[in-house]
């Protein structure tokens, strides 16, 4: 990383100013490149990564015809005789195939999981066939290529199976050891430091004073990151003093790829916050058309993306999911999935007032009539992380939306995938 070098004359002077929410995420997603950094590890340590590219199969999976089921291996065209018996000559087990040629008149029995004989092309179940010494019958109707397995089913050798950019969940890392890979190709973690501001936050531990108050955005901005596999720097709690502060963000920038601060960019607040930071680097302050989280602070300090997120604990949550996560995402090359959006029932009021976009919290479940309903989950403060805590969802009300009816249908964005 590049030595930290001030730059006085970069500095943005522009009055705050008042952005949507999709302008806002666009302008910050287009000032990020993708890390390009990668590295290979073990199959088991992928987990959570980001793939650096495209996964090609090796091979075809399953890599041979084999039997779904426990039964007879023939040749389909004997099935064209009316009434039909075999003689059987022989065995297959998966793992032990039957390894002469298999003629016509002839079957073998057959497991399921067992390579197809050479010559069969057919399994009959073992419930449709009658066996007397090593003769089979076959009963019912059959058809030619039942029940079996074809070769590359699943995968063909050759096939793009996963894309770079994926992130690789559980079912990945069965499916890549399917393929016989011991390692995979992933970009480098992205490196997170963060601090909180104010001079009232004390870390879990220390005793309380009057007039002070837990920290506790530090708790679940790390709680955030581990879910992106971010490389976490904490900080702890900073004064709000120009030069604590200063001293934060120029170590901060000497270590971290991204530097996240929560409080201190209030109006009011922000005046000697903004300064040190258009000083230091090109940060711009938007008041967002949102609720929770109206001011947002976002720039670089020179190689570093810095969010500046607002105090309220439940501010600093929905300002991350909407802006710091997709950012994220995209700087640790990251494909960033549209966010599932649904429609529900709305089971009780919803109060808003027009102007700005709101983020409600509530619980998504399905009703006795099996549609999606909507509750609300409590006190809808900035500052009330409880009403996050037992949601599953937000509620996302427009900015010219003037509440809600109950029974009325809502716009829902389900934590499921987005936390
Ligand atoms: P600020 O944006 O600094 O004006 O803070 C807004 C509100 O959030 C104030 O009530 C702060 O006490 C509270 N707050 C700020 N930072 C934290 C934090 N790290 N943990 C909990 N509450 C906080
Ligand atoms: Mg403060």
């Amino acid at each position: 990383m590049t030595e930290f070098t001030p730059q006085p004359s970069c500095a943005t002077t522009e009055p705050v100013t008042t952005l949507r929410v999709e302008e806002a995420r666009q302008r910050i997603l287009q000032q990020i490149t993708s890390i390009s950094c990668w590295r290979k590890v073990a199959l088991r340590d992928a987990l959570g990564q980001v793939l650096h590219k495209d996964v090609i199969s090796p091979l075809s999976v399953p890599p041979h015809a084999n039997s779904a089921m426990d039964g007879y291996a023939l040749r389909g065209k004997d099935l064209q005789n009316l009434s039909i018996s075999l003689k059987l000559i022989g065995s297959a087990f998966a793992g032990r195939p039957f390894d002469k040629s298999v003629n016509a008149g002839e079957c073998v029995r057959i497991m399921t999981g067992a390579m197809m004989p050479d010559g069969c092309d057919t399994v009959i179940m073992q419930e449709q066939a009658e066996v007397h010494d090593d003769l089979i019958t076959l009963h019912g109707e059959h058809h030619a290529g039942e029940n079996v397995r074809l070769a590359g089913e699943d995968i063909q050798a050759g096939a793009v199976v996963l894309r770079a950019g994926h992130r690789i969940i559980p079912a990945d890392l069965g499916l890549l050891a399917s393929l016989g890979l011991a390692e995979v190709s992933v970009r480098r973690r992205i490196r997170v430091a963060f601090f909180s501001t104010g001079d009232e936050l004390r870390s879990v531990g220390e005793a309380l004073s009057p007039g002070d108050i837990y920290d506790s955005n530090r708790y679940t901005l790390y709680a955030m990151l581990k879910r992106l596999d971010a490389e976490i720097i904490d900080m702890g709690v900073v004064t709000d003093t120009p030069d604590a502060i200063r001293t934060a963000l120029v170590e901060a920038t000497r270590e971290a790829d991204v530097v996240i601060t929560s409080g201190g960019v209030s109006v009011g607040e922000a005046d000697y916050v903004k300064q040190l930071l258009e000083e230091l680097g090109e940060v711009n302050f938007w008041k967002i058309a949102m609720k929770p989280g109206r001011p947002l602070a976002y720039g670089k300090i020179t190689d570093t993306h810095f969010f500046g997120l607002p105090g309220n604990p439940v501010s600093v949550m929905v300002t991350f999911y909407q802006f710091v996560q997709p950012a994220l995402n995209k700087l640790a090359g990251a494909i960033n999935q549209a966010p599932l959006i649904l429609q529900a029932i709305a089971a009780e009021k919803i109060r808003k007032r027009p102007g700005r976009f709101e983020f409600q919290r509530g619980f998504l479940r399905n009703n006795n009539d099996n549609h999606l309903e909507v509750t609300m989950t409590g006190e809808q403060g900035s500052g009330i992380l409880h009403s996050m805590s037992h949601a599953n969802c937000f509620i996302l009300l427009d900015e010219d939306c003037d509440g809600i009816a109950p029974g009325q249908s809502v716009t829902v964005q389900p934590f499921a995938g987005l936390i």
